[in-house]
């Protein structure tokens, strides 16, 4: 069994007695003397103050490992580049959409968005450039979202994901339409694209009514799909697959 090495009351714990004793002495006729009673009272005092400061102290430690852990969680769910949620917290937070949805036999709709040419955009304008155009696009994507539960991650490089539960495929396809608008409305010049002089995007959608089997891997691979479709039709454009 653990054993303690040391007391850390003891002092305390030796005041207590003396005093205990004195009381005793006193009950058993010695003479009642007032300063010592008054040395007793302060010894008690100074001991209460230490452990109002422990208390504070402890108090202090506590609050601040709970705000480094919320800070911890921020950072592990969040991307560095962009502040948007990235690939850990939509893998972590699927599994509870899939089995929600499933349980109410619920829609389900996730979109793969990449942008068209982006190695040619880094070539032309550079690397920076390249990071102020992904903070920009992911601002945007975010920005379109309508509902408490839709959510876009950046699933890595230049590709984001974006997920809406119990959104059919008309919901669907008006979200990549709307994004893609709301990309085309941005303007940012791409002098060396294939498909047009200023940043596009490709979207691959997948729509299905979720089944206890599912799993996110089974999202990402048939959005993934789709999105390979669209990049082939030409790029700039959503392809729907259920
Ligand atoms: P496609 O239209 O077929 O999607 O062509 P693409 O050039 O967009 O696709 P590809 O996969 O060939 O290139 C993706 C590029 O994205 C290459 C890489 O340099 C760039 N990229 C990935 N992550 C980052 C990043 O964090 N910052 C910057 N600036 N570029 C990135
Ligand atoms: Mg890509
Ligand atoms: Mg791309």
């Amino acid at each position: 069994m653990f054993a303690l090495q040391f007391d850390i009351f003891e002092d305390e714990q030796r005041i207590y007695d003396e005093a205990l004793a004195k009381i005793r002495d006193v009950e058993a006729g010695a003479d009642f003397c007032f300063e010592e009673y008054i040395k007793l009272a302060e010894n008690f005092g100074n001991i209460l103050r230490q452990f109002r400061c422990s208390i504070r102290i402890s108090d202090k430690t506590t609050v601040g490992l709970y705000e480094d852990n919320i800070d911890l969680s921020d950072k592990a769910h969040h991307d560095s580049l962009t502040g948007i949620f990235n690939r850990r917290y939509a893998e972590e937070n699927m599994e509870r959409v899939i089995k929600s949805l499933s349980r109410s036999n619920g829609e389900l709709s996730v979109m793969m968005l990449d942008i068209d040419f982006f190695k040619k955009y880094n070539d032309t304008y550079g690397h920076i450039k390249g990071d102020i155009c992904l903070k920009t696009v992911a601002e945007t994507l975010n920005e379109s979202l309508l509902r408490p539960d839709d959510f876009v991650v950046r699933y890595g490089g230049e590709e984001f994901i974006v997920v809406l539960p119990n959104t059919n495929r008309d919901g669907a396809q008006h979200m990549a339409e709307k994004m893609l608008m709301k990309l085309k409305g941005l303007k940012i010049p791409h002098k060396n694209s294939e498909v047009a002089e200023y940043l596009t995007a490709s979207v691959g959608i997948v729509t299905c009514f979720v089944e206890n089997t599912h799993d996110f891997e089974y999202f990402v691979k048939r959005a993934d799909e789709a999105l390979y479709i669209s990049k082939n039709n030409g790029r700039n454009r959503y392809t729907c697959l259920s």
